[in-house]
């Protein structure tokens, strides 16, 4: 391939952006195809005819991965942080709050009487939070792994807490309800958490793929191209119906 030749990236999802950004501060040339009418890939948000903004499914930005802050501008996004912790519906329809008592102290007082899980509990979430706050992301993500829910068992919490927090919570997260999700993996996300906040741009999520879009050269992305066929030296696309 001659260097002048545009290295075609299919999809103008995060993944796709990301890899095109990266290839462009390398000084190579990138075409980025996507079917869709807009950047984003799963991250996209409607604006109504009245002007409210809606993501399409609840997304937040966690601020500490460590690929975001080696490619977002944060300060550009306007990022807007929602307070750090969980609202659990109990079984008899009462909300209790668990906050990180490492960005609220005043907050563990409180945790500690409510009454999700017991006090072993709550001193097992701390001990976690204080245990993934002394690694690092890739000494966490090295370590040999289990499934969470083995994880969870071993590390003590009771059923109560594995099933009335960390199931609908992470369960959530990685759209595992089972937990089989690997337990570094869950380390690594628990300590996204502790150690950094979740937030959405002013302007709603896909400002992230908007921002990434817009540090690529004009006509770097084309939507509305939906790629049929790949070969060793050919793009096949199809007409999308606009
Ligand atoms: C409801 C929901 C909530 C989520 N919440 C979070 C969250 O809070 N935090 C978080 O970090 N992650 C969250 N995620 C996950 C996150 O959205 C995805 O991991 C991420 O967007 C995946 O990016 P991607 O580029 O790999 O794929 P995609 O976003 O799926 O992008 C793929 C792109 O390729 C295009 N494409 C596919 N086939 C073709 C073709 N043949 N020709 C042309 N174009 C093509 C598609 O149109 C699409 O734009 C959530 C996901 C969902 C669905």
């Amino acid at each position: 391939m001659l260097t002048s030749d545009p290295i075609v990236i299919i999809g103008a999802g995060l993944a796709g952006l990301a890899c095109a950004n990266y290839l462009h501060r390398a000084g190579r040339p990138v075409l980025v195809l996507d079917g869709a009418d807009a950047v984003g890939g799963r991250v996209r948000t409607d604006v109504t005819p009245e002007g409210f903004r809606l993501d399409r499914g609840f997304q937040v930005l966690l601020t500490r991965y460590p690929e975001v802050e080696r490619l977002l501008d944060y300060g550009a996004a306007d990022l807007r942080a929602f307070r750090s912790g969980a609202v659990i519906r109990l079984a008899d329809g009462r909300e209790t709050t668990l906050q990180n008592p490492l960005q609220q102290p005043l907050a563990a007082f409180t945790a500690l009487t409510s009454p999700i899980g017991s006090l072993t509990d709550k001193l097992r979430i701390m001990q976690l939070v204080l245990q993934v706050r002394s690694q690092t992301s890739q000494q966490l993500l090295s370590q040999p792994a289990t499934d969470t829910l083995t994880f969870l068992r071993r590390y003590g919490w009771s059923e109560q807490i594995i099933d009335s927090f960390f199931r609908p919570f992470f369960g959530g997260v990685f759209l595992d309800r089972s937990l089989s999700t690997a337990s570094n993996f869950f380390e690594f996300v628990f300590q996204q958490f502790v150690i950094g906040e979740a937030v959405v741009p002013a302007l709603g999520i896909q400002q992230i793929p908007e921002q990434l879009a817009a540090r690529l050269p004009a006509a770097s992305v084309r939507l509305n191209t939906l790629v049929e066929a790949v070969g060793g030296n050919f793009v096949q696309l199809r007409a999308v119906k606009l």
